[in-house]
Protein backbone atom coordinates (compact mmCIF):
# COMPACT_ATOMS: atom_id res chain seq x y z
CA UNK A 1 0.00 0.00 0.00
CA UNK A 2 2.44 2.48 1.27
CA UNK A 3 4.79 1.34 -1.84
CA UNK A 4 1.47 1.98 -3.73
CA UNK A 5 0.96 5.13 -2.75
CA UNK A 6 4.69 6.83 -3.74
CA UNK A 7 4.47 5.55 -6.86
CA UNK A 8 1.21 6.86 -7.90
CA UNK A 9 2.65 10.29 -6.09
CA UNK A 10 5.40 12.04 -7.71
CA UNK A 11 5.19 16.20 -6.66
CA UNK A 12 6.54 17.69 -3.75
CA UNK A 13 3.94 18.24 -0.55
CA UNK A 14 4.12 21.61 0.94
CA UNK A 15 1.71 22.87 3.02
CA UNK A 16 0.04 25.70 3.38
CA UNK A 17 -0.07 27.69 6.08
CA UNK A 18 2.07 25.11 7.60
CA UNK A 19 0.41 22.26 8.94
CA UNK A 20 0.95 23.17 13.00
CA UNK A 21 -0.96 26.34 12.07
CA UNK A 22 -3.41 24.35 10.22
CA UNK A 23 -3.75 22.31 13.39
CA UNK A 24 -4.15 25.34 15.39
CA UNK A 25 -6.10 27.54 13.44
CA UNK A 26 -8.30 24.20 13.52
CA UNK A 27 -8.96 25.01 17.53
CA UNK A 28 -9.40 28.53 16.88
CA UNK A 29 -12.18 28.02 14.58
CA UNK A 30 -13.97 25.52 17.20
CA UNK A 31 -13.45 28.04 19.52
CA UNK A 32 -15.06 30.67 17.62
CA UNK A 33 -17.94 28.01 17.22
CA UNK A 34 -18.62 27.04 20.86
CA UNK A 35 -17.66 29.39 22.70
CA UNK A 36 -15.72 27.89 25.44
CA UNK A 37 -15.08 29.87 28.40
CA UNK A 38 -12.92 27.19 29.67
CA UNK A 39 -9.86 25.69 27.32
CA UNK A 40 -6.82 23.74 28.55
CA UNK A 41 -4.52 22.69 26.17
CA UNK A 42 -2.36 19.17 27.32
CA UNK A 43 1.01 18.74 25.99
CA UNK A 44 1.29 22.44 25.49
CA UNK A 45 4.82 22.53 24.88
CA UNK A 46 5.75 26.62 23.78
CA UNK A 47 2.56 27.38 24.63
CA UNK A 48 1.81 28.59 20.74
CA UNK A 49 -1.53 27.51 20.69
CA UNK A 50 -2.60 28.84 24.31
CA UNK A 51 -0.82 32.34 23.31
CA UNK A 52 -3.08 32.04 20.06
CA UNK A 53 -6.32 31.22 22.42
CA UNK A 54 -5.78 34.16 24.63
CA UNK A 55 -6.76 36.32 22.10
CA UNK A 56 -10.03 34.55 22.26
CA UNK A 57 -12.97 36.55 23.59
CA UNK A 58 -14.80 34.23 25.36
CA UNK A 59 -12.47 32.36 26.70
CA UNK A 60 -11.83 33.56 30.57
CA UNK A 61 -9.56 30.74 32.07
CA UNK A 62 -6.57 29.02 30.07
CA UNK A 63 -4.89 26.15 31.46
CA UNK A 64 -1.64 24.61 29.77
CA UNK A 65 0.10 21.02 30.86
CA UNK A 66 2.84 19.91 29.41
CA UNK A 67 5.90 17.13 30.99
CA UNK A 68 8.67 19.30 29.81
CA UNK A 69 9.34 22.23 32.26
CA UNK A 70 11.58 23.62 30.24
CA UNK A 71 9.52 23.99 27.06
CA UNK A 72 6.95 25.38 28.52
CA UNK A 73 8.92 28.23 30.34
CA UNK A 74 10.70 28.97 26.60
CA UNK A 75 8.39 31.46 25.37
CA UNK A 76 5.53 31.54 28.69
CA UNK A 77 6.49 35.27 28.74
CA UNK A 78 4.05 35.68 25.65
CA UNK A 79 1.23 34.56 28.24
CA UNK A 80 1.57 37.55 30.71
CA UNK A 81 -0.29 40.82 29.81
CA UNK A 82 0.86 43.45 27.90
CA UNK A 83 1.06 47.50 29.00
CA UNK A 84 -2.26 47.95 26.61
CA UNK A 85 -4.45 45.22 29.05
CA UNK A 86 -3.74 47.55 31.76
CA UNK A 87 -4.04 50.93 29.68
CA UNK A 88 -7.36 49.86 28.83
CA UNK A 89 -9.05 46.43 30.77
CA UNK A 90 -10.90 43.99 28.86
CA UNK A 91 -14.29 43.49 29.62
CA UNK A 92 -13.92 39.30 30.12
CA UNK A 93 -11.80 38.65 32.72
CA UNK A 94 -8.93 36.14 32.26
CA UNK A 95 -6.70 33.81 34.29
CA UNK A 96 -3.53 31.52 32.67
CA UNK A 97 -2.08 29.05 33.97
CA UNK A 98 0.97 26.43 33.17
CA UNK A 99 0.96 23.12 35.21
CA UNK A 100 4.03 21.37 34.88
CA UNK A 101 2.93 17.71 34.72
CA UNK A 102 2.11 14.48 33.09
CA UNK A 103 -1.48 13.28 31.58
CA UNK A 104 -0.99 9.83 33.33
CA UNK A 105 -2.03 11.83 36.68
CA UNK A 106 -5.34 13.52 37.82
CA UNK A 107 -5.01 16.31 39.39
CA UNK A 108 -8.41 19.01 40.39
CA UNK A 109 -7.08 22.12 38.65
CA UNK A 110 -8.28 20.64 35.33
CA UNK A 111 -11.86 19.58 36.49
CA UNK A 112 -14.39 22.05 34.82
CA UNK A 113 -13.36 22.61 31.36
CA UNK A 114 -15.18 23.02 28.36
CA UNK A 115 -12.91 22.44 25.94
CA UNK A 116 -9.62 20.35 26.33
CA UNK A 117 -7.15 20.04 23.15
CA UNK A 118 -4.66 17.21 22.55
CA UNK A 119 -2.63 18.86 19.93
CA UNK A 120 0.17 15.99 18.78
CA UNK A 121 0.45 14.56 22.01
CA UNK A 122 -0.43 10.70 22.22
CA UNK A 123 1.72 9.61 19.95
CA UNK A 124 4.70 10.86 22.54
CA UNK A 125 3.30 8.62 25.35
CA UNK A 126 4.98 5.92 26.65
CA UNK A 127 2.40 2.52 26.91
CA UNK A 128 1.51 3.14 30.53
CA UNK A 129 1.06 6.95 29.82
CA UNK A 130 -1.54 5.84 27.25
CA UNK A 131 -3.25 3.04 29.14
CA UNK A 132 -3.95 5.98 31.78
CA UNK A 133 -4.75 8.91 29.38
CA UNK A 134 -9.08 7.85 28.57
CA UNK A 135 -9.17 7.32 32.40
CA UNK A 136 -7.73 10.49 33.27
CA UNK A 137 -9.24 12.75 30.55
CA UNK A 138 -11.91 11.47 29.69
CA UNK A 139 -13.28 9.99 32.99
CA UNK A 140 -11.85 12.40 35.38
CA UNK A 141 -11.52 15.87 33.73
CA UNK A 142 -14.31 15.15 31.67
CA UNK A 143 -14.58 18.55 29.72
CA UNK A 144 -17.35 19.11 27.47
CA UNK A 145 -15.42 18.87 24.56
CA UNK A 146 -11.88 16.86 23.79
CA UNK A 147 -10.13 17.92 20.84
CA UNK A 148 -7.55 15.28 19.90
CA UNK A 149 -5.08 15.18 16.49
CA UNK A 150 -1.85 12.99 16.03
CA UNK A 151 -0.10 11.92 12.17
CA UNK A 152 -2.17 9.71 10.12
CA UNK A 153 0.68 6.95 9.01
CA UNK A 154 -1.32 6.59 5.59
CA UNK A 155 -0.11 10.00 4.79
CA UNK A 156 3.69 8.90 5.47
CA UNK A 157 4.83 8.09 1.69
CA UNK A 158 3.87 11.12 0.68
CA UNK A 159 5.90 12.88 2.91
CA UNK A 160 9.81 13.11 1.79
CA UNK A 161 12.47 12.05 4.37
CA UNK A 162 10.29 9.75 6.48
CA UNK A 163 10.36 6.20 6.10
CA UNK A 164 9.54 5.18 9.76
CA UNK A 165 8.01 7.47 12.28
CA UNK A 166 7.51 11.61 11.46
CA UNK A 167 9.47 12.12 14.47
CA UNK A 168 11.92 10.07 16.69
CA UNK A 169 10.38 10.58 19.76
CA UNK A 170 7.28 9.39 18.32
CA UNK A 171 5.93 6.08 19.99
CA UNK A 172 3.41 4.83 17.74
CA UNK A 173 1.84 6.36 14.59
CA UNK A 174 -1.61 5.01 13.64
CA UNK A 175 -3.37 4.71 10.45
CA UNK A 176 -7.92 5.95 10.53
CA UNK A 177 -8.80 2.36 11.06
CA UNK A 178 -6.42 2.23 14.28
CA UNK A 179 -6.78 5.49 15.52
CA UNK A 180 -10.92 5.52 15.25
CA UNK A 181 -11.27 2.64 16.71
CA UNK A 182 -9.54 3.58 20.03
CA UNK A 183 -11.18 6.83 19.89
CA UNK A 184 -14.33 4.90 19.32
CA UNK A 185 -14.03 2.77 22.52
CA UNK A 186 -13.04 5.84 24.51
CA UNK A 187 -16.07 7.58 23.74
CA UNK A 188 -18.26 4.36 24.14
CA UNK A 189 -16.42 3.73 27.57
CA UNK A 190 -16.94 7.37 28.71
CA UNK A 191 -20.51 8.10 27.19
CA UNK A 192 -18.72 10.97 24.28
CA UNK A 193 -19.82 11.16 20.75
CA UNK A 194 -16.84 11.39 18.66
CA UNK A 195 -16.28 12.63 14.58
CA UNK A 196 -13.35 12.48 12.64
CA UNK A 197 -11.68 14.56 10.53
CA UNK A 198 -8.61 16.19 9.80
CA UNK A 199 -5.93 19.01 8.85
CA UNK A 200 -3.78 18.66 5.49
CA UNK A 201 -5.53 17.10 2.66
CA UNK A 202 -4.05 15.39 0.26
CA UNK A 203 -3.19 16.18 -2.87
CA UNK A 204 -5.57 15.67 -6.06
CA UNK A 205 -6.01 12.38 -7.02
CA UNK A 206 -4.28 10.83 -3.85
CA UNK A 207 -7.69 11.29 -1.86
CA UNK A 208 -7.74 7.87 -0.66
CA UNK A 209 -4.52 8.70 1.89
CA UNK A 210 -6.85 10.67 3.93
CA UNK A 211 -5.72 14.25 5.92
CA UNK A 212 -2.22 14.39 7.13
CA UNK A 213 -3.23 15.36 10.66
CA UNK A 214 -6.23 13.01 11.49
CA UNK A 215 -8.70 14.63 14.35
CA UNK A 216 -10.99 13.10 16.79
CA UNK A 217 -13.62 16.10 18.07
CA UNK A 218 -15.50 13.92 20.93
CA UNK A 219 -18.28 15.93 22.91
CA UNK A 220 -19.47 14.69 26.02
CA UNK A 221 -22.98 13.17 26.02
CA UNK A 222 -24.10 13.85 29.24
CA UNK A 223 -24.80 17.09 31.17
CA UNK A 224 -22.46 17.77 34.12
CA UNK A 225 -22.72 20.76 36.74
CA UNK A 226 -18.95 22.09 37.74
CA UNK A 227 -20.49 21.80 41.09
CA UNK A 228 -21.21 18.10 41.39
CA UNK A 229 -18.10 17.34 39.09
CA UNK A 230 -15.87 18.84 41.77
CA UNK A 231 -17.47 17.69 44.76
CA UNK A 232 -17.30 13.90 43.27
CA UNK A 233 -14.23 13.88 42.68
CA UNK A 234 -11.42 14.99 45.46
CA UNK A 235 -7.94 14.32 44.90
CA UNK A 236 -4.70 15.88 45.59
CA UNK A 237 -2.78 17.90 43.16
CA UNK A 238 -0.36 16.18 41.43
CA UNK A 239 0.81 19.06 39.09
CA UNK A 240 3.05 21.89 40.27
CA UNK A 241 2.10 25.10 38.98
CA UNK A 242 4.60 27.21 36.80
CA UNK A 243 3.31 30.55 35.91
CA UNK A 244 -0.08 32.38 36.53
CA UNK A 245 -1.50 35.16 35.13
CA UNK A 246 -5.06 37.65 35.88
CA UNK A 247 -5.31 39.84 33.68
CA UNK A 248 -6.98 43.08 34.33
CA UNK A 249 -10.45 43.38 33.68
CA UNK A 250 -13.23 45.55 34.39
CA UNK A 251 -15.11 42.69 36.30
CA UNK A 252 -12.45 43.39 39.09
CA UNK A 253 -13.92 46.74 40.87
CA UNK A 254 -10.70 48.38 40.90
CA UNK A 255 -9.83 48.33 36.84
CA UNK A 256 -13.68 49.28 36.52
CA UNK A 257 -13.14 51.83 38.90
CA UNK A 258 -10.64 53.24 37.16
CA UNK A 259 -12.18 53.18 33.72
CA UNK A 260 -15.47 55.08 35.11
CA UNK A 261 -13.13 57.68 37.06
CA UNK A 262 -11.69 58.37 33.31
CA UNK A 263 -15.00 58.14 31.47
CA UNK A 264 -16.53 60.62 33.68
CA UNK A 265 -13.83 63.24 33.92
CA UNK A 266 -13.52 62.77 29.85
CA UNK A 267 -16.67 63.11 29.18
CA UNK A 268 -16.92 66.12 31.62
CA UNK A 269 -14.33 67.79 29.80
CA UNK A 270 -16.24 67.41 26.52
CA UNK A 271 -19.50 69.01 27.79
CA UNK A 272 -17.80 71.45 29.76
CA UNK A 273 -15.84 72.36 26.29
CA UNK A 274 -19.27 72.65 23.92
CA UNK A 275 -21.28 74.40 27.03
CA UNK A 276 -17.93 77.31 27.03
CA UNK A 277 -17.65 76.87 22.91
CA UNK A 278 -21.70 77.89 23.17
CA UNK A 279 -21.33 81.00 25.69
CA UNK A 280 -18.35 82.10 24.02
CA UNK A 281 -20.72 82.58 20.40
CA UNK A 282 -23.39 83.65 22.15
CA UNK A 283 -21.67 86.62 23.93
CA UNK A 284 -19.85 87.11 20.60
CA UNK A 285 -22.73 87.84 18.44
CA UNK A 286 -23.33 90.75 21.06
CA UNK A 287 -19.32 91.64 20.45
CA UNK A 288 -18.37 91.31 24.04
CA UNK A 289 -14.88 91.46 24.59
CA UNK A 290 -13.28 88.11 26.61
CA UNK A 291 -13.14 90.41 30.11
CA UNK A 292 -16.65 90.77 29.60
CA UNK A 293 -17.19 86.92 28.80
CA UNK A 294 -14.88 86.09 31.63
CA UNK A 295 -17.22 87.97 34.24
CA UNK A 296 -20.45 86.89 32.39
CA UNK A 297 -19.08 83.20 33.80
CA UNK A 298 -18.14 84.67 36.99
CA UNK A 299 -21.27 86.91 37.38
CA UNK A 300 -23.12 84.51 39.20
CA UNK A 301 -20.70 82.91 41.63
CA UNK A 302 -21.44 84.94 44.79
CA UNK A 303 -25.12 85.39 44.29
CA UNK A 304 -26.41 82.08 43.81
CA UNK A 305 -27.01 80.20 46.66
CA UNK A 306 -25.45 76.37 47.79
CA UNK A 307 -29.92 76.08 47.53
CA UNK A 308 -30.48 77.49 44.30
CA UNK A 309 -27.21 75.61 42.53
CA UNK A 310 -29.10 72.73 44.25
CA UNK A 311 -32.34 73.51 42.73
CA UNK A 312 -30.46 74.36 39.30
CA UNK A 313 -28.74 70.92 39.22
CA UNK A 314 -32.05 69.00 40.31
CA UNK A 315 -33.84 71.00 37.87
CA UNK A 316 -32.16 70.39 34.75
CA UNK A 317 -30.24 68.03 32.98
CA UNK A 318 -28.20 70.47 31.54
CA UNK A 319 -24.90 71.81 32.91
CA UNK A 320 -24.41 75.50 33.72
CA UNK A 321 -21.66 77.48 34.77
CA UNK A 322 -20.97 79.04 38.25
CA UNK A 323 -18.37 81.28 39.00
CA UNK A 324 -15.50 79.50 37.86
CA UNK A 325 -16.93 76.11 38.18
CA UNK A 326 -19.18 74.05 35.64
CA UNK A 327 -22.10 72.03 37.19
CA UNK A 328 -22.75 69.23 35.40
CA UNK A 329 -25.47 66.86 36.19
CA UNK A 330 -24.42 63.03 37.02
CA UNK A 331 -27.59 62.02 35.14
CA UNK A 332 -25.94 64.16 32.19
CA UNK A 333 -22.91 62.76 31.90
CA UNK A 334 -24.71 58.97 32.69
CA UNK A 335 -26.76 59.74 29.29
CA UNK A 336 -23.63 59.39 27.99
CA UNK A 337 -23.36 55.67 26.69
CA UNK A 338 -19.82 54.88 27.30
CA UNK A 339 -20.72 55.76 30.97
CA UNK A 340 -23.76 53.80 30.96
CA UNK A 341 -22.42 50.92 29.09
CA UNK A 342 -19.39 51.12 32.20
CA UNK A 343 -21.29 51.25 34.92
CA UNK A 344 -24.77 49.86 33.61
CA UNK A 345 -26.63 51.52 36.58
CA UNK A 346 -26.94 55.14 37.91
CA UNK A 347 -26.23 54.27 41.52
CA UNK A 348 -23.34 52.49 40.72
CA UNK A 349 -22.12 55.75 38.52
CA UNK A 350 -22.53 57.78 41.41
CA UNK A 351 -20.78 54.95 44.01
CA UNK A 352 -17.29 54.25 41.69
CA UNK A 353 -16.47 58.13 41.25
CA UNK A 354 -17.33 59.55 45.07
CA UNK A 355 -14.06 60.44 46.28
CA UNK A 356 -12.50 60.34 43.02
CA UNK A 357 -14.21 63.39 41.20
CA UNK A 358 -14.91 66.57 42.50
CA UNK A 359 -18.71 66.63 43.18
CA UNK A 360 -21.14 69.29 43.93
CA UNK A 361 -22.27 69.69 47.82
CA UNK A 362 -25.46 67.42 47.06
CA UNK A 363 -23.35 64.89 45.06
CA UNK A 364 -25.72 65.43 42.08
CA UNK A 365 -23.11 66.51 39.61
CA UNK A 366 -19.43 67.03 38.69
CA UNK A 367 -17.60 70.39 39.00
CA UNK A 368 -15.55 71.20 36.56
CA UNK A 369 -13.19 74.34 36.51
CA UNK A 370 -13.47 76.92 34.44
CA UNK A 371 -10.24 78.68 35.29
CA UNK A 372 -7.83 77.11 32.32
CA UNK A 373 -10.43 78.02 29.97
CA UNK A 374 -10.61 82.07 31.22
CA UNK A 375 -6.52 82.08 30.95
CA UNK A 376 -7.08 81.30 27.26
CA UNK A 377 -9.11 83.94 26.90
CA UNK A 378 -7.36 86.76 28.35
CA UNK A 379 -3.42 85.46 26.32
N1 LIG B 1 0.71 20.48 21.39
C1 LIG B 1 1.88 21.13 20.91
C2 LIG B 1 1.75 21.52 19.46
O1 LIG B 1 0.87 21.03 18.79
O2 LIG B 1 2.51 22.35 19.00
C3 LIG B 1 3.17 20.36 21.14
C4 LIG B 1 3.15 18.96 20.73
S1 LIG B 1 4.72 18.17 21.05
C5 LIG B 1 4.88 17.34 19.59
C6 LIG B 1 4.28 17.02 22.31
C7 LIG B 1 4.32 17.60 23.69
O3 LIG B 1 3.77 16.66 24.61
C8 LIG B 1 5.73 17.87 24.17
O4 LIG B 1 5.86 19.20 24.58
C9 LIG B 1 5.93 16.91 25.33
O5 LIG B 1 6.78 17.42 26.32
C10 LIG B 1 4.52 16.71 25.79
N2 LIG B 1 4.32 15.45 26.55
C11 LIG B 1 4.84 14.25 26.30
N3 LIG B 1 4.41 13.37 27.22
C12 LIG B 1 3.60 14.02 28.05
C13 LIG B 1 2.85 13.66 29.20
N4 LIG B 1 2.87 12.43 29.67
N5 LIG B 1 2.11 14.59 29.80
C14 LIG B 1 2.09 15.87 29.34
N6 LIG B 1 2.78 16.27 28.27
C15 LIG B 1 3.53 15.36 27.63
Amino acid sequence: MDKNVQERFTGVIKFTPPLYKQRYQFIKDLVGKYKPKKVADLGCADCTLLWMLKFCSCIEVLAGLDICENVMKEKMHRLSPLPGDYLQPAERSLTVTLHHGSVAHKDPCMLGFDLITCIELIEHLEESELEKFPEVVFGFMAPTMVVISTPNSEFNPLLPGVTFFRHPDHKFEWNRAEFQSWALSIARCYDYSVEFTGVGPPPTGMEDVGFCTQIGVFVRKYSQTSETAHFEKPTKAAYKTVFKAVYPSLKDEKYLQNAVVSEVVFTAQVIKRSLLDHLKSEHEEYNDSPVEIKSKFQHSKNCVSEDLEKLAVERSMEPFVNGNVVYIPLTKIFSFSKVNQLCGTFEKLRKLITGKVTLSSDGSAVMVSTEHENEEEEN
